[in-house]
């Protein structure tokens, strides 16, 4: 599920200590470094949020996963 990267979202994602991306789900293998159910890294594995991208240049976008289970 894909939606504008706001700064309010990006501010309450601090103070809230939201918990949305890879790291944090219980199907994340760190070892391997990928999905337990394979699914590729569409944005939701990056973190903080605001994080920038390869390309230096901060996202636009924001990324979560339908089937996250925090840890
Ligand atoms: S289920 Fe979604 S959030 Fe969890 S590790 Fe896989 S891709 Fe990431």
């Amino acid at each position: 599920m894909r939606f504008p990267l706001t700064a309010q979202l990006v501010d309450e994602a601090r103070r809230f200590e939201l918990r949305s991306a890879c790291r944090d789900c219980l199907f994340w293998r760190a070892r391997a470094q990928a999905c337990l159910h394979g699914w590729p890294d569409e944005g939701q594995g990056r973190w903080p949020l605001d994080a920038p991208g390869p390309d230096g240049a901060p996202p636009t976008e924001v990324a979560f996963c339908k089937e996250f289970e925090l840890r």
